[in-house]
């Protein structure tokens, strides 16, 4: 897991004093990534399962920005082709 790119969306958000909006992407029932978009300028920050919950846990210690953990929507943006089944 990469620490810094957890750096990167919390020094982007808290330097405007904002919480991003995040999106779980799925592309597969294990293969999921956190997409982090500041509401400000539209950036979006791409992480793993693992950069996303240390997100969350140094964004509810700080408590004025970074993102809500209850604020995650689940999308599937790939849904499975009925040819697969
Ligand atoms: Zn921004």
């Amino acid at each position: 897991m990469d620490a810094r790119q957890v750096e990167q969306v919390l020094a982007h958000l808290c330097g405007k004093g904002l919480f991003g909006d995040v999106r779980q992407w799925c592309e597969s029932r294990f293969d999921c990534v956190y997409v982090v978009t500041c509401p400000d300028c539209g950036c979006r920050f791409v992480l793993s399962e693992a950069e996303y919950s240390e997100l969350v846990e140094r964004s509810s210690a700080l408590q004025v920005c970074g993102v809500l953990p209850g604020r995650c929507e689940v999308r599937m943006p790939y849904p499975r082709p009925p040819s697969l089944g």
